[in-house]
């Protein structure tokens, strides 16, 4: 039995061998016709026009981090303008907070307010409650006195010393507030972890927001462990909002590499690294699976600790660090490999994705595997060669378009002039025969894929200036990377990312088509509906039948 029929429809279906179509067939959850409608069809909807794509595929993003931020002091820029407006907000949730509970809020960037919000300042905004506040790009954070008092780094020097983190301080030695990578665990250990039934209210409250934005699949990039992780037993927390019905999009898991150990198998087996009962990579089904294994090779470029060859521009802040030291995160890497893995490493700076490339190099010449599809988070400052090579090891590189315009100012201030041309390739990953994903890193900018979409064609940071425009690629291409690169990503592209026969039923129906329009028009254009297993599940309205 067909459930669903769109009809008059312009669809993009980002196959090659048949590009566009006017119809398309959707029972039993998946696609079954394209250009016509099935004799058992029970349900024709006419578009009148509307355009289809396969639903917007989200390859790295922070589900969870993103729906706790809903809840959170909004301290992006803007609306944030300056330190005094920081302070302002913080005083205004701390009036309805109770004394010694937590003021959390996230988003800031020291570039646009100038500096890092200071201990003494949130002190005396929130006196006697305890205030944490996380930078933009999830890479560090600031909190006020009580809480560095609840860690014992203002009596104890000695516990300012993180591997992998830093804890800021100043000229006399006193911390400033400010806790860089690794640090932020200190913070972890006074709110982690947090209870599952928060976790599933986040998910829930995350995916109704995808839906809004047509995106039908998300990939989560770290669960489970390390800094990034909210409960040693989040998993559970997806599997209730699968249970209860609250999940919405289909969800791949990265689990962050802290969390992989020794099995105990057959020595034969090679499973020197992985999780408990041998599950790893590709467990699951098509709503919520294990994706790769998370590491993390350094940090975070606009707050300069990302590790580079050379030093960062302007002030001598250093050429940043790598977050455990190389012979470290190439044992990491070729252990998760060797087990089965698909491994994906968060690199920005050039002398990390040196590491990087070196250790999946090893890895596939030491223990051969076929199309284990490893992946490089972000790739952010590149050289040339770095490209041909990671195209020669089958690397796929995953960059976020949304950075360009919301940290582009501040990447360009920390590379400067002569390494622009590295920044956030897109255009030359192709030209190498490299698969091109989408992804927004979420809540670090703003999701909405169409923004995406748009900012990977338009490359503008948000005080106008051209960021890399050599790399800029066509709506098109960008289009076919928040679909079908995002599902080779996830190594999930022979069910979806693409509009044909036998595919997974999710589609995303737009007012009118991005590839069409002028560029500066691609970020305006509504969503009409998100349909995700043959099912609507967002409807703005706008379309008879649908709902
Ligand atoms: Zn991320």
């Amino acid at each position: 039995m067909t459930d669903l029929t769109l009809v008059n429809a312009n669809v993009l279906t980002m196959d090659p061998g048949r590009p566009r179509a006017s119809a398309v067939a959707i029972a039993g959850g998946r696609i079954t016709a394209l250009d016509e409608v099935p004799a058992s069809s029970t349900r024709v909807v006419d578009l009148r026009g509307a355009t289809v794509l396969p639903g917007f595929h989200d390859a790295h993003n922070h589900m969870i981090g993103y729906g706790m931020s809903l809840g959170e002091v909004e301290l992006s820029t803007p609306p944030i303008g300056s330190l005094d407006e920081l302070y302002a907000v913080i005083a205004r949730r701390a009036q309805t907070t109770a004394p010694g509970d937590w003021v959390v809020g996230s988003g800031y960037d020291q570039n646009k307010l100038g500096a890092h919000p200071d201990r003494d300042a949130l002190d005396r905004a929130a006196p006697g409650r305890r205030v944490w506040l996380r930078h933009t790009s999830g890479h560090m954070c600031v909190v006020n006195s009580a809480v560095l008092a609840d860690l014992g780094l203002d009596r104890d020097a000695a516990a300012t010393e993180v591997p992998g983190g830093r804890v800021a301080t100043d000229s006399g030695g006193r911390p400033t507030g400010l806790l860089e990578e690794r640090a932020q665990l200190l913070v972890g250990s006074l709110v982690y972890p947090y209870p599952l039934a928060e976790l599933t209210d986040a998910i829930a409250r995350a995916a109704g927001q995808y839906l809004r934005e047509g995106i039908t699949s998300c990939t989560e990039a770290g669960i489970g462990g390390g800094w990034v992780a909210h409960s040693p037993a989040e998993l559970a927390a997806y599997q209730a909002a699968r249970d209860q019905g609250r999940l919405g999009v289909r969800v791949e898991l990265m689990v962050a590499s802290e969390v992989l150990h020794g099995l105990g198998a057959h020595a034969g087996d090679g499973l020197v690294a992985g999780l408990d009962l041998g599950i790893m990579t590709g467990f699951g089904d098509d709503w919520l699976r294990l994706g790769a294994v998370k590491v993390f090779a350094d940090g975070s470029l606009v707050g300069r600790t990302a590790a580079l060859h050379e030093a960062y521009a302007g002030d001598g802040s250093g050429r940043g660090y790598l977050q455990a030291d190389a012979d470290e995160l190439r044992a990491t890497i070729i252990a998760a490999h060797r087990s089965g893995w698909q491994v994906a490493t968060h690199a920005i700076g050039d002398r990390a994705i040196d590491v990087v490339l070196d250790a999946y190099a090893r890895a596939l010449a030491e223990y051969p595997r076929r199309d284990p599809r490893h992946r490089i988070e972000h790739f952010a400052v590149v050289q040339p060669r770095q490209v041909a090579r990671a195209a020669a090891l089958g690397v796929t590189a995953v960059p976020q378009g949304r950075f360009a315009t919301e940290l582009g100012d501040g990447m360009l201030a920390a590379v400067g002039p002569e390494r622009h041309d590295w920044l956030y390739r897109q255009r030359s990953l192709l030209e190498a025969g490299m698969v091109l994903p989408g992804s927004s890193d979420r809540p670090v900018v703003a999701g909405a894929p169409l923004l995406g979409i748009a900012d990977m064609v338009n490359r503008r940071t948000a005080s106008g200036e051209p960021f890399n425009p050599g790399e800029a690629i066509t709506a098109e291409q960008a289009v076919r990377a928040y679909t079908r690169g995002s599902a080779h990503a996830s190594r999930q592209e022979h069910v979806k990312g693409t509009i044909a026969a036998g595919m997974l039923g999710d589609l995303v129906v737009l007012s009118e088509d991005p590839t069409a329009v002028s560029p500066d028009r691609i970020a305006g254009l509504a969503v009409l509906a998100t349909i995700v297993g043959g099912r609507c599940r967002y409807d703005a309205g706008a379309v008879d039948g649908l709902g």
